[in-house]
C-alpha cells in the first residue's frame, strides 16, 4: 500500500490571463514577447492531469503585502497604466540616471525611472495581472504555513524574481517569491533557492542585508545572459546580511549531471549549515534543453530529479513559478518538478 500523500494547494487566478504582452524589444529587436498567457495555460492543463493536485484561486489580492514590499510609487505608476487604451502598450524609452528623484509616476513618460530595461511593458492589465500573481504566492505561503501541506504551488504568472523593491523588469512587475518569503519570515529562517536560468536580481536586492532570509540562485553566466550586471560570486550579501546571498553561474550547455551535482555538492551544504525553516522555491523553466531564452540543456526528467534533491531537505516548501518559454513542455516540465518534490 502506497503512503498517501495530502493534495498540494496550487493557487492561480484567471485575471492573471487578462495581460497579454505582445512583443518585446531585445537586443534592439521587436520580437515576439515570450511571457504569453499560453505559457500559464500549459501549466494549468498539466496541473489538471498530475494526481493530488488541488487547484484553486486565491483569496483576494494583497495589497498590504504588496505596499510593505514595493515602492509605492511603483504602485502608483502601474495603476495609472491601468488607464491606457486598451490596444495600447507602454515601453519606458528613457533611462534617467537619476539626480533629482525618479519623477512623477502619473507621468508614464518618466516610466523609466521605475523599470531596468526594455523587455518589460505596461498595459491597462498590468497592475490586475500581476497583483493576482502576487497573490498566489501568499496564498501558497499560507497554506503551507498554517500546515494545510508541507507544499504548496503559485502559478505566478506574470513571474516576479526579476522586481526590486522600487523597478519592474525581465518581465516581472512584483516580487512574488519575496512575498511569500515575508509571510514565512515571522516564523522562522527562511530559504529562497532560485532555479530559473537567470539570476533572481530582484530578489537578490530585497534581502541583501537580511540574515534570516537566505537567497541562493543558480543560473546562467551573467557576463553572457541577462540581467548582465549581477548575479556573481562575489556577492554576498551586506551587513548583517553578509554571507547569506549566495550566487553559483553555470556555463551555457550545462546538463541535468552537472547540475544535479552543484545542487547536490554545494547548494543542499549551504542549505543544512543555514538551518531554515521554511523553503521557497523560484521555479523557472528556462533552463529546459529546448527553451528560446535559456541556455541550458536540461531535461524534463532532469527537473523531477531536482525535486527529488531538494525533497532531501523536508521542509515545508512554497513553489512560485517564475520564467520558462518552450510552452508546449512548460507544462511537463513544471509537473515534473511538482513529481519530485512530492
Ligand atoms: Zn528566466
Amino acid at each position: 500500500m502506497s503512503p498517501r500523500i495530502d493534495p498540494t494547494p496550487a493557487f492561480f487566478h484567471p485575471d492573471q490571463l487578462a495581460f497579454k504582452p505582445t512583443y518585446e524589444w531585445a537586443f534592439g529587436e521587436r520580437i515576439d514577447h515570450p511571457e504569453t498567457t499560453a505559457r500559464a495555460e500549459s501549466i494549468l492543463a498539466a496541473l489538471r492531469d498530475l494526481p493530488g493536485i488541488d487547484l484553486r484561486e486565491p483569496g483576494e489580492m494583497p495589497l498590504q503585502a504588496i505596499a510593505a514590499l514595493h515602492d509605492p510609487e511603483l504602485l502608483t505608476l502601474y495603476q495609472r497604466a491601468a488607464a491606457l487604451e486598451p490596444e495600447e502598450t507602454l515601453y519606458p524609452h528613457v533611462f534617467p540616471k537619476i539626480q533629482r528623484g525618479k519623477g512623477d509616476p502619473n507621468n508614464l513618460h518618466m516610466a523609466g525611472a521605475w523599470c531596468f530595461d526594455a523587455g518589460t511593458p505596461l498595459t491597462r492589465n498590468t497592475w490586475t495581472a500581476a497583483a493576482w500573481s502576487a497573490a498566489c504566492a501568499r496564498s501558497a505561503a499560507q497554506a503551507v504555513l498554517e500546515g494545510e501541506s508541507p507544499m504548496a504551488y503559485a502559478l505566478s504568472r506574470p513571474p516576479g524574481h526579476h522586481a526590486q523593491a522600487d523597478l519592474f523588469g525581465g518581465y516581472c512587475y512584483f516580487n512574488n517569491a519575496a512575498i511569500a518569503a515575508e509571510v514565512l519570515r515571522p516564523h522562522g529562517k527562511v530559504a529562497i533557492l532560485d532555479i530559473d536560468f537567470h539570476h533572481g536580481n530582484g530578489t537578490q536586492s530585497l534581502f541583501y542585508d537580511a540574515d534570516d532570509v537566505f537567497v541562493l540562485s543558480v543560473h546562467g553566466d551573467p557576463t553572457e545572459f541577462f540581467p548582465f550586471h549581477c548575479g556573481y560570486a562575489d556577492e554576498r550579501g551586506e551587513g548583517k546580511g553578509e554571507g547569506f546571498n549566495l550566487n553559483l553561474t553555470l556555463p551555457a550547455g550545462t546538463r541535468g549531471g552537472e547540475y544535479l551535482h552543484l545542487l547536490k555538492q554545494v547548494v543542499l551544504e549551504a542549505l543544512h549549515g543555514f538551518g531554515p525553516a521554511f523553503l521557497v522555491l523560484s521555479a523557472g523553466f528556462d533552463g529546459y534543453e529546448k527553451d528560446p531564452v535559456g541556455a541550458f540543456q536540461l531535461t524534463t526528467d532532469d527537473f523531477e530529479s531536482i525535486g527529488g534533491v531538494l525533497a532531501e531537505l523536508d521542509l515545508p516548501t512554497v513553489v512560485v513559478q517564475e520564467g520558462g518559454y518552450y510552452t508546449p513542455d512548460l507544462g511537463a516540465n513544471a509537473g515534473a518538478l511538482l513529481t519530485g518534490l512530492r
